[in-house]
């Protein structure tokens, strides 16, 4: 089966985990502030914090940025569920933007009506949760306006999008919100097995991140209120809030900050791939993934919609060996958000595309002749139908 998508191992890699393995830190050692700061670099933030998970990631920035039972956090439909829990952890209400039909990312227009809807009904949203679905920029400066308006924080899912950039800046700076979340695992542009991070340029809120990835507990003197922050006993540390385990080991950052340093050669290969799909798919009768200008995708996934008979299509598909996919069934519409009251029709654009998505296999070690046989028996299928 050609997966849809995969890890691509160097020896270098190895090389950097072994070299830890043999040191003497395992988790909490040197090679974490090393990855947090070549990430802030390659992004240009001011601060990058790394967790186990982007899921953790999105937890901890929700805590951080104060979110609470009764608020609301808003993101899209077509993610994967975590874009939304999140929320949910922190006892908050979920609620959803519909997509832009042309770049499936969340539609500012829907945001904005959405928003003077909620502003007359006294319903804003805390935390808005844009996803740069597939890799593609989300269309942050307008939502940064929206969020300077209507006084919501934007927390961007940049799972899928890291080393994409939008009119030249980078997925990252956080020139366009408070903060951002990526995501390392294996089927991501790189990869620490397992891990997340959340880069930000608010000193404060980096310093919340780190206190609560690790049990809400501080060692920095110049927090303590049990003793004299001046003199403090050298074993004292104070636990303030309520933290989690959420660290990320030394092993997973230092394969990491290996991988990220072929991030550009990988959404490059990326990019090329894409564009060799692009042409080959040409006239076929299915869409294909528009960019809005000023946008360079790291191509995380390459969906195409089919008109009709999507399962037949994937069925055919995954039997002649090929790892198709969906990205995403609609979040609103599984069980666990049904029970909250949403249901079919609630955000159209959302489900016709969860009706005809078919992800196709995008990576790095996927090579010309595999990628010609996906589209010819894609072809072949289409034309059966
Ligand atoms: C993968 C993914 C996540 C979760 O990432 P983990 O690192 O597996 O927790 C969150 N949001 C989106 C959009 C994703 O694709």
């Amino acid at each position: 089966m050609i997966p849809y998508g995969r890890q691509h191992i160097t020896q270098a890699d190895i090389d950097a985990v072994v070299d830890v393995l043999r040191s003497d830190f395992l988790t909490q050692g040197p090679v974490v502030p090393q990855f947090e700061a070549e990430l802030a670099t390659y992004c240009g933030a001011a601060h990058a914090v790394a967790v186990n998970s982007a899921t953790s990631a999105l937890h901890v920035a929700c805590v951080a940025m104060g979110l609470q039972p009764g608020d609301l956090l808003w993101t899209v439909p077509n993610s994967f569920v975590a874009s939304a829990n999140c929320g949910r952890y922190c006892g908050a209400m979920v609620d959803f933007v519909d997509i832009d039909a042309q770049t499936w990312n969340m539609s500012v227009e829907a945001l904005q009506e959405k928003l003077e809807v909620a502003r007359l009904a006294g319903k804003l949203p805390s935390i808005v949760v844009p996803v740069h679905f597939s890799g593609q920029p989300t269309e942050q400066e307008a939502i940064w306006q929206l969020a300077n308006e209507y006084g919501f924080k934007v927390l961007e899912d940049a799972s899928h999008s890291i080393g994409a950039t939008r009119n030249g800046e980078t997925v990252g700076s956080c020139r366009w919100s408070h903060a951002t979340v990526f995501s390392f695992h294996p089927v991501k542009i790189v990869t620490c097995g397992e891990g997340g991070a959340v880069v930000t340029n608010d000193a404060q809120l980096c310093a919340e991140m780190q206190i609560l990835r690790s049990h809400g507990v501080t060692r920095d003197a110049s927090r303590f209120v049990t003793v004299e922050r001046n003199n403090p006993p050298a074993w004292h540390y104070e636990q303030h809030e309520l933290g989690f385990n959420y660290r990320m080991t030394d092993i997973h950052a230092a394969l990491g900050t290996s991988q990220l340093r072929r991030l550009d050669k990988y959404v490059a290969e990326r990019n090329r791939l894409a564009c060799r799909y692009d042409a080959l798919l040409e006239g076929k009768a299915l869409s294909r993934p528009t960019l809005a200008s000023g946008n360079i995708s790291s191509w995380h996934l390459y969906v195409v919609r089919v008109q009709n008979e999507r399962r037949t299509c994937f069925e055919k598909l995954r039997a002649a060996g090929v790892g198709v996919n969906l990205h995403y069934a609609p979040i609103h519409l599984q069980p666990y958000y049904r029970a909250m009251g949403f249901s079919p029709g609630d955000f159209p654009e959302a489900e016709q595309y969860g009706e005809q998505a078919i992800t196709l296999p995008l990576h790095p070690a996927l090579n010309d002749e595999d990628q010609n046989r996906i589209v010819q028996l894609l072809h072949q299928v289409l034309n059966d139908n």
